[in-house]
């Protein structure tokens, strides 16, 4: 007997939305080393000739790379107790906010969507996190937000994360749910166009969501979708 297709093969399309902020929508890693007196820092671009991707995610290590030779060395408390609660609450928006708020929208509809983002553990980190969230958002997504972790307690089969740490995306992947990394120095897809990827991915959601009825998800490794883009240095992209 031949089984109807909706119930041999269940929809993965998306049905939720979750967003991170720092590196994402804003350009917090590159505000933040300029506050601490990274003058490599220009314009908050992100730049893996300022950025170098060897050093991943880790903004400590950065931030005393770029500083050698100036006789300043940061451990992960006086770095992170630097950063005070204008930086978090002024931080930049990227480039990509505008268009990943707008394929969020069309793709599950402005309801399904929700902002996710881990604060550090500092009471001024929380309150610069929201202050930029009430100040920066549209009025729709300004009380839409999670703060805390783990991120992948919230992930589900048809629920999306866009994310730019390698870790919570694959933490995100391996508790079931489907996921975005955004191209940035510090994880694996640098060097590949970010927003020639992000429409990449967004482009194969829609088909998803046209032909529900497919056993389909978005590809769990990202680098799927950078098959045809080149791999150059952020510095060529910004040019
Ligand atoms: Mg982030």
């Amino acid at each position: 007997m031949k089984l109807r297709k909706k119930e041999s093969r269940p929809s993965m399309k998306i049905n939720r939305i979750f967003i991170d902020v720092d590196d994402v929508l804003n350009k917090f890693t590159m505000y933040a080393l300029r506050s601490v007196g990274c003058k490599s820092v220009c314009g908050f671009t992100f730049s893996d000739s300022v950025y170098n991707p060897t050093w991943k995610y880790d903004i400590v290590r950065a931030v005393n790379n770029m500083l050698m030779g100036t006789g300043v060395k940061y451990t992960r408390k006086t770095f992170w107790d630097s950063i005070s609660r204008e930086v978090w609450s002024t931080t930049p928006y990227s480039d990509e906010f505008r268009p990943i708020l707008r394929h969020c929208r069309v793709l599950v509809g402005k309801p399904k969507v929700a902002l996710l983002t881990k604060p550090i553990d500092d009471p001024e980190c929380w309150a610069g996190k929201c202050e930029w969230i009430r100040s920066r958002c549209p009025p729709w997504l300004r009380n839409r937000y999670f703060l805390g972790q783990p991120k992948k307690f919230l992930a589900a089969p048809d629920s999306l994360l866009i994310d730019d740490s390698d870790k919570n995306y694959d933490d995100w992947i391996a508790a079931g749910g489907q996921a975005i990394l955004v191209p940035r120095p510090w994880n694996r897809l640098h060097g590949y166009d970010t927003a020639e990827y992000i429409e990449q991915c967004f482009r194969n959601l829609n088909r998803i969501k046209r032909n529900s009825w497919l056993d389909e998800s978005l590809n769990s490794d990202p680098l799927v979708f950078t098959c045809g883009m080149e791999r150059k240095s952020f510095d060529e992209l910004n040019q």
